[in-house]
């Protein structure tokens, strides 16, 4: 091909590409504006998993008429004027790009109307270019439609995932949002769902009661730190309170909503040794430092930023995060005063103490020198040791069983089995338990009731995003079922390889299992190796992990010496 410049159409879809990515990203961009706009109220509906329809309606300042094409220009911003002014940005949006990438590959419609004007403005585009132009009133503020997102880019829309983990994306966006402000009112209605509301009250606790329920709510404690310029505010949970997904930090950088593996490093270096593997903190942050100290231009949808001092924003983070931590551990009595605003009444409520646990370090795995999949021999069990583990006699030496990883294997084959003969072994409870569901667990739901029914949970819809819990698979051991359906929620929810049986019944298994530091009697040992004997692959959970370390007889020999 000769070299030539590209048409505008096209190059205007590619710069799109950049920050229009997904449904989410739309919504994204648009809340944004909202909150630049000032609005106090922000209600989000999403149809089609955001593809077939998104709209958000705001109360902010609204766009005068004579200025809602210009808003529609590449580049057209009212946010600033010069370079200088991009040293210093205080509002979310300032490149003058999400409208007219999102026209670009979308339909839109934009109604809005400002303060001191009799009617609103309404416009209508297609393709990028305006189609229809109206004038009729309406209330003060600016709603969004946005239609039949990425329908000229095939590409992009197969690369889309299912409708309930585009609404779950989207749902995160908002959630985040509502954290970062917390006095705006917000609304998301999904496939006509109320997936989320806040009062915009101005409490970030009653925010955190919707998303997580008010158990959290109640115990996070409060973050309010000073060192030099960054000013550290927010919440946290204390150590015995943990999720097993990653999405539970929220970072806001001058109340802008940003992922940042160095935020995440500060606050897992305050929370280090007191959480337990494979669990995360929950945490909501917002930091605050003089805009010179930001370089917020660093990614086209601005998700990351870049600070100049990242040593003084670490060490910031993570002595905030640690006093809020060790505050609650040493003041005992410390009463805190929350109840969530639905329930209408203030109380007490006591703060559980966090109980510093043990790290939990990896063991050090023997070669694996046989085949998973080869058969345990007879063995005599001699007792359980530091808590975790199981000594046994074989007839070639000594075997230490690790109980989580056998019994996550003894419980994963038999989901398996339960899966491929439709014979699902679940146990009533006498009492239905009640699931409050946060907005990306209720969307992870609507694909996973039937697949966890498979299991032998089984769940029905009670409300916009509670679930009551009928029956549990019977071999949940001995462990919360609410808390491990919550982690088996999240595990799936957040995993791109599909909802494979195996991967459901993996999932059921690690958060169901018996952990370590349960005592089992001699009794319920020989259970176990009996049920692990008779697995088709007892050598390995079904992670990978091993389940037995085998020390040879000859090996032990060569330990002590006794052989060369
Ligand atoms: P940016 O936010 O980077 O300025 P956008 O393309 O998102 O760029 O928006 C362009 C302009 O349109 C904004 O600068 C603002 O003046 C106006 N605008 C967009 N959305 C709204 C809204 N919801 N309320 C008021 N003004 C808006
Ligand atoms: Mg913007």
């Amino acid at each position: 091909m000769e070299l030539h410049v590209l048409p505008p159409g096209v190059v205007s879809r590619i710069a799109a590409g950049e920050v229009v990515e997904r449904p989410a990203s739309v919504v994204k961009e648009l809340i944004e504006n909202a909150i630049d706009a000032g609005a106090g109220k922000i209600d989000i509906e999403c149809r089609g998993g955001g593809v077939e329809y998104i709209c958000i309606a705001d109360n902010g300042s609204g766009i005068p008429s004579d200025h809602v094409e210009l808003a529609f220009e590449r580049h057209a911003t009212s946010k600033i004027g010069s370079l200088e002014d991009l040293t210093v940005v205080r509002t979310l949006g300032f490149r003058g790009e999400a409208l007219p990438s999102i026209a670009a590959v979308a339909d839109v419609e934009l109604s809005t109307r400002s303060q001191d004007e009799a009617l609103g403005t309404t416009l209508s585009l297609h393709d990028g270019r305006v189609v229809q132009r109206r004038r009729q009133p309406r209330s003060r503020g600016t709603t969004v439609a946005v239609r039949r997102l990425f329908q000229h880019l095939p590409a992009r829309l197969k690369f889309l995932k299912s409708e309930s983990t585009e609404n779950g994306h989207s749902a995160r966006v908002v959630s985040q949002y509502a954290l970062a402000y917390p006095s705006i009112a917000f609304s998301l209605l999904q496939e006509e769902r109320l997936a989320l509301r806040t009062p915009g009250n101005g409490n970030v606790r009653d925010v955190v009661a919707q998303l997580y329920g008010a158990e959290v709510a109640r115990a996070m404690l409060p973050v309010e730190h000073r060192a030099d310029a960054v000013h550290v505010t927010g919440l946290v949970a204390p150590a015995s309170l943990t999720r097993a997904g990653r999405g539970y930090l929220s970072t806001f950088v001058n109340l802008r909503w940003v992922l940042s593996p160095l935020l995440q490093r500060a606050v897992e270096e305050a929370y280090r040794g007191m959480l337990q593997e494979g669990r995360n903190a929950i945490a909501v942050l917002s930091i605050q430092l003089p805009p010179v100290e930001l370089d917020v231009n660093v990614h086209p949808s601005k998700a990351q930023v870049k600070f100049a001092n990242e040593q003084v924003v670490f060490r910031a983070v993570r002595d905030a995060v640690r006093t809020a931590l060790s505050c609650s551990a040493t003041a005992t009595s410390a009463l805190h005063r929350y109840a969530p605003p639905s329930e209408g009444r203030q109380s007490d409520w006591a703060i559980a103490e966090p109980e510093p646990q043990p790290s939990d370090s990896t063991p050090t795995i023997a070669a694996a020198e046989t085949p998973a999949s080869a058969a345990l021999p007879p063995l005599r069990i001699l007792g359980q040791a530091l808590s975790t583990y199981l000594v046994a006699e074989g007839p070639d030496g000594l075997y230490l069983i690790d109980l989580h990883a056998a019994h996550e294997r003894v419980v994963f084959e038999s989901l398996l089995e339960q899966q491929k003969t439709r014979r699902v072994e679940s146990q009533g409870l006498l009492a239905p338990l009640t699931l409050e569901a946060s907005p990306a667990e209720a969307a992870a739901l609507a694909e996973l009731t039937g697949p966890l029914a498979g299991v032998g949970f089984a769940l029905e819809p009670f409300g916009d995003r509670t679930y009551l819990l009928r029956a549990v698979p019977a071999a949940l051991g001995g462990v919360d079922p609410v808390a491990a359906l919550r982690d088996v929620l999240q595990e799936l929810a957040g995993d791109s390889r599909g909802l494979t049986q195996e991967r459901i019944a993996a999932s059921v298994a690690c958060h169901s299992a018996v952990r370590g530091g349960q005592q089992l009697t001699p009794q319920e040992m020989r259970q176990l190796v009996q049920q692990l004997e008779g697995c088709a692959q007892p050598r390995t959970c079904p992670h990978g992990r091993p389940t037995v370390i085998h020390f040879s007889t000859g090996h032990l020999e060569r330990l002590f010496g006794r052989r060369l």
